[in-house]
């Protein structure tokens, strides 16, 4: 009976071994900085990342609230 016991401790300490590389890497690599989408300001052109870009209603996006509020054209 005890070793019974102690199979089932081994098979137990084994199997809390392999768990932890068994488990798939679900983390997502953080985005690479400097590959982000840079997009031209409507208004003057100047190319700035699109998360920091102001869009207007049409779709067009512009580097701040200024030149969104100018609208698009030179
Ligand atoms: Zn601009």
């Amino acid at each position: 009976m005890l070793r019974l016991i102690l199979i089932a401790l081994m098979g137990w300490i084994v199997w809390r071994l392999l768990a932890p590389a068994k488990i798939p890497k679900v983390k997502k690599q953080p985005e690479m900085p400097g590959v982000e989408n840079v997009v031209a300001c409507a208004h003057c052109g100047i190319y700035v990342p699109e998360r920091e870009m102001l869009a207007d209603t049409d779709g067009r996006r512009y580097c701040c609230a200024e030149h969104k509020k100018l609208g698009a054209g030179t």
